[in-house]
């Protein structure tokens, strides 16, 4: 099996190490991951330049760094290697529960994975100011979660949070009661506005959500889907309006040649 690995926090961050060793247990590893930290980058693509696949050395892994996204790396990576099976994000360094989901890089590494048909899990724990992460407890149960998971052959796209010392597994739904994004204003060393658009701790979630799950010290297991549509408006909508209600504008000879006129106006020709 081919495993092909990324992240959000760069390739030379010490959680991509850390799912690289368990992943290898599985199957044939390659490491493809932004040069530099990535985070809250969402599914950001990179269209306006050409990307760089550079190889560096990476612990006793296949590795190279790409100048990009997390969904630039996974669509690259798995371009350059072809016939990959599975692909794995993280190990990020902070958790990704709830709306934050909407922001992660690390999710849309394997979000694009799942977009290009391939399975694609993403890996975040908790971290802490004054502390190295500690990823070796962790490690069964990253090995666990895959073991799991593996067997699950429809879930095309699953979200993972690690607890610190975590106490089981819990299958889970995304936290969207309240939402963590939070303006901050300050001064810069001159005196004038600066913002930072943070995040505000948040603890009170429901029974069963991932956000629960994570301050109750259990990995919390998301399985998500790639379909947006809210099937309750849409079948609601659809059962009011037989057809959208707007029709486009007729557009007739007349109207098309007052239009030029304008334009031409507008242009100074006339
Ligand atoms: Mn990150």
């Amino acid at each position: 099996m081919r495993i092909l690995i990324s992240n959000d926090d760069g390739i030379y961050s010490p959680g991509i190490l850390a799912l690289a060793k368990v992943a290898a247990r599985f199957g044939e590893v390659r490491i493809v991951a932004p040069d530099v930290e990535q985070s809250s980058m969402s599914h950001a693509i990179t269209s306006s330049r050409p990307l760089r696949y550079k190889r560096i050395r990476l612990g006793d892994f296949d590795a190279y760094r790409v100048n990009g996204t997390p969904a630039d790396c996974v669509a690259l990576g798995t371009y350059q290697w072809g016939n990959v099976d599975l692909v794995l994000s993280g190990i990020n360094l902070g958790p990704n529960l709830g709306n934050a989901c909407w922001h992660s890089g690390t999710l849309a590494a394997a979000k694009q994975a799942a977009l290009l048909g391939v399975r694609g899990i993403a890996f975040s724990t908790s971290v802490s100011e004054n502390k190295e992460p500690d990823f070796v407890p962790l490690e069964p149960y990253v090995s666990k979660v895959l073991d799991l998971l593996l067997e699950e052959k429809t879930m095309c796209l699953v979200n993972v949070n690690l607890p610190e010392k975590p106490r089981g597994i819990r299958w889970t739904r995304l936290a969207v009661g309240q939402y963590d994004g939070k303006v901050l204003p300050g001064k810069d060393p001159m005196g004038r506005p600066i913002f930072w658009f943070t995040v505000k701790p948040l603890d009170d979630e429901a029974e069963g959500t991932d956000r629960w799950a994570f301050i109750n010290h259990w990995v919390s297991v998301t399985p998500l889907r790639l379909d947006l549509t809210d099937e309750k408006d849409l079948a609601r909508a659809l059962a009011l309006h037989h057809a959208p209600a707007m029709s486009p504008t007729k557009v007739t000879k007349a109207t098309v040649r007052a239009r030029k006129k304008t334009q031409k106006r507008r242009l100074g020709v006339e």
